[in-house]
Formats: structure tokens, sequence, C-alpha cells
């Protein structure tokens, strides 16, 4: 295992969270010390890992793990599984962690981990020593009050079960607080799995509450029909909104009256194919141009770009997916004064039932579905008032992102001010 400590070290900043603080460093009154502590990771670790393979052969699997920021609480943030993982790819995401949990106001730094892998590829016993491997590579520097994992592309509630049940064979006891995302008999919470939806929905009504625009007759069009996109679908169709187009990696579906959600949401949870309904069918390249007054990709990133922004028609963007709008496509979309609510916020109500979770497995004293979206609308709520202030102060021309960002590098930089990390008043 190899380690490299920032921010001195000689590693490189992490270039996308560099440009992003850039923006806001005059509003936000950023020093170069402040700039220097935010720009890079804390910690970044990576390491080989060996995996015995069912024909007995040893294949060798490049991951990491990036431990961003620790000052206000232990790191927290998922592990992904995927080819094209790399270490500027984990140093952005765990960026976004750090600040997505100060947004919210829960008491987590902010990681991501990653392995370089198709799980496809590989068999369930592959899959099963991978993701044990990972702990034992890793176990020195995760735990309940040091760093939290939890699942992100293309891992799940079992591969967390295997992660859990490794962490606790080294240890010799239990210790569920150390992941989040686990089933439910493990030590999860109930209401986790719809979380990142259901905190989406919230803000998505207190937005347009903040607008005093009524969800009556809202169209909302959604790129991506996965864990996010369908349960965030069902949640505002509920809400009574109009879903008039979702889709997904195959394509997309279109119905101007509304598509059938519960119909396809069923589907979804029973592996259905979405275009088994009597839908138009159109691209997603034309699902993100449809002249509605929400459109949410809740896919993957780099959707909305300078190529097709200019033909992006939605009064709003609500961004569950990570990382969906390129910052060129977001200066042009704030230039015509089309509001993007983002990431950060849109889609933190995923690491707050994390929290949850791991209040729940501090205290033993679990929760039902109701009580945690409860705790989920309150905690959403706050965030979103908090921004809406923030927003709305000096000239009032902050972009909602300019908001979030301001909000979450005070948050962490009056924490590393505390523990005199940063000189006191280098921070207006
Ligand atoms: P998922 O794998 O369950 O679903 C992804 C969906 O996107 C699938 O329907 C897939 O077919 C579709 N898709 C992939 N490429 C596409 C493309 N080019 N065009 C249209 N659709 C495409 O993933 P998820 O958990 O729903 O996550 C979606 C996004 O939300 C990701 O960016 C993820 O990082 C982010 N996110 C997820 C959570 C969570 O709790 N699951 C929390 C925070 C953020």
């Amino acid at each position: 295992m190899d380690t490299d400590l920032g921010p001195h070290g000689t590693e490189t900043v992490c270039q996308t969270c560099a440009i992003e603080l850039d923006r806001i460093a005059e509003a936000a009154m950023l020093t170069g010390q402040d700039l220097e502590l935010l720009q890079q990771p804390r910690r970044r670790i990576n390491a080989n890992i060996p995996v015995r393979m069912d024909d007995g052969s040893i294949e060798v699997f490049p991951s990491f793990r990036i431990q961003y920021n620790s000052a206000r609480g232990p790191t927290k943030g998922g592990i992904r599984f995927h080819p094209g993982v790399d270490k500027t790819e984990v140093d952005e995401l765990a960026f976004l962690m750090a600040l997505k949990c100060a947004v919210v106001g829960i008491p987590f730094g902010g990681a991501k981990g990653g392995v370089q892998v198709d799980p496809k590829e590989l068999s369930e016993g592959e899959l099963e020593r991978l993701s044990r491997a990972y702990v034992t590579e890793y176990h020195d520097s995760i735990g309940p009050q040091t760093d939290i994992p939890a699942p992100d592309v293309n891992t799940d509630g079992q591969i967390m079960a295997w992660m859990l049940d490794e962490y606790e064979r080294i240890e010799g006891e239990h210790a569920p607080g150390v992941i989040t995302g686990k089933p439910v008999e493990l030590g999860g919470s109930r209401g986790r799995t719809s979380a990142t939806s259901y905190g989406g929905a919230v803000i998505l009504d207190a937005f347009l509450d903040a607008e005093d625009i009524p969800p009556e007759n809202i169209s909302v069009a959604i790129q991506g029909f996965g864990n996010v996109g369908s349960y965030l679908a069902r949640f505002l169709d509920e809400r009574g909104y109009d879903v008039v187009a979702v889709s997904n990696a195959a394509g997309a579906i279109y119905d101007e009256s509304g598509v059938d959600i519960p119909a396809l949401h069923a589907g979804y949870e029973s592996n259905e194919d979405l275009f088994d309904l009597d839908t138009a069918e159109i691209t997603n390249e034309e699902l993100l141009t449809l002249d509605v007054n929400v459109l949410i990709p809740a896919a993957i990133e780099d959707q909305i770009t300078a190529e097709n922004v200019d033909d992006v028609q939605a009064d709003a963007v609500l961004e569950m997916a990570n990382g969906p709008t390129t910052p060129e496509a977001d200066q042009i979309l704030a230039d015509r004064g089309v509001p993007v609510i983002p990431d950060i916020l849109a889609n933190a109500g995923g690491v707050t039932a994390s929290y949850f979770e791991w209040v729940q497995n501090t205290t033993n004293e679990y929760w039902t579905k109701a009580t945690v979206q409860e705790k989920l609308n309150q905690q959403m709520q706050t965030a979103f008032e908090e921004l809406n202030e923030i927003k709305r102060a000096g000239d009032g021309n902050r972009t909602w992102r300019e908001a979030a960002y301001t909000r979450a590098v005070e948050s962490v930089l009056e924490a590393e001010r505390l523990r005199s990390n940063i000189p006191t008043g280098a921070h207006a």
C-alpha cells in the first residue's frame, strides 16, 4: 500500500476542485492559504490488490481511497467498481463528498474509494474475494470514527455485507458503523435505498416554494431510471408533478400527458424493460433538450455540456447525478438565468441517510422508515433554507452552486481554523 500525504506533498492539486474553488474565491474571500488547503486531498492511498480468480490465476486490480478532508468529522464516501476509475476521478468525487456533508450539516468529512475493474467480468466468488481484499488492504485506514465507506457505482448492499464481515473478522468484534448502505439485517437503515431521491423531491418542492410556484402541472424529464431516477420519478408523481420523460442507457420514452410512473417503477423493481410501455421513444439527447419546466439528470456525469447546452430548454435543472453539468455549460446556464440546483445539495439525501444509519449503529437504537424520512425532510429543508439565505445575501447574484460551495467551504475552513490548521483570521 502506498500513501501520499498532502497538502505539502508532491501530488498535484485536484484540477476540477481548483476550478470550482476559484469561481467562489473572491465572493467567499478565500485566502491563498485557504485555497492551498482545499485544493488537494489530505490523504491519498492506493494499492494494487491481487485476487485469486476461479481458474487459479492471480489478477491484480489498481485501487484507491482518497480522504479529502476530515476537519468536520470522520471521512465518508462510497467505493466505486468501474474500469474507468482513476485517481483524478476519485479525487473529484471525494472533494464533492467533503462539500456535500458540509452543505447538509452532517458531522463527516469527505472521502471516496474505487477499484479499476469491470465487475460484470467477475464471477460472484471473484467479486466477493475482491471486496474482502479491498478491506484487508485499507483496514488500517478505515473505521467507524476514521473513514466510513458506502456503496457507489456497481457496488451494492451485498458487497457492503462482505466488506463489513471482513472488517469485523479482522477486528474480532461487531463494528456496523464502519460501513453504510448495508442490508437492514446487518444494521442498515430503513429508507436508505430511496433516500437520495426522497431528499431530491424535498429540495425540488422547497425550490418551487421559494419561487412561489405550485408543484401541480410542473413538467419534469428525468435522465436515468436506476436507483435514483426511478424512486425520484415515483416521489414526484405522488406529489403531483407531471413526469413526461424518463430514460436509461438504452434510450428514452416521452409522453406529453405524463408517463405511467407507478407501472414503470414496478417494472424497475422487477427488472423489466423500460420500453415495454406503449409510449413514444425518443433519444437520450432529445430528452435533455425537451421543453419542460425541470430537467433532472440522474444518470452519469458530463451530460449537459458546451455542445448541447444551447438546446436545453428547461426552466430549471435539478442535478441528481454527480457532476452532470460541465463547468462551461454551468456558466452558460447561469448567464441565461436558468437555475441549477447543484448535486452537492440535490443528491445529499443519500449521505444524510447514511449518517442516520451510522447514528443508529452507534446508539444501537433503530428507527422506522417514517422516522428516517421525517428526519431527512427536516435536514434537507434546513440546508435549503440556509443556502437560500446565502443566495439572497449581498447583491443576490450568486447561483445555487456558488451559494452551496460558499456554505460548504466556510464550514470546512471554520473547522480547520478551530483546529489551528490555518491561521486564525486568515479566513474572513
Ligand atoms: P444506477 O446505476 O442505479 O442507475 C443509473 C441509470 O442511468 C440507469 O438507468 C442507466 O441505464 C442510466 N444511464 C447510464 N448511462 C446513461 C446515459 N448515457 N443516458 C441515459 N441514461 C443512462 O445509479 P444510481 O445509484 O441511480 O446513480 C445515478 C447517479 O446518481 C450517479 O451519478 C450517482 O453517482 C448519483 N448518486 C447516487 C446516489 C445513490 O444513493 N444511489 C447518491 C448520490 C448520488
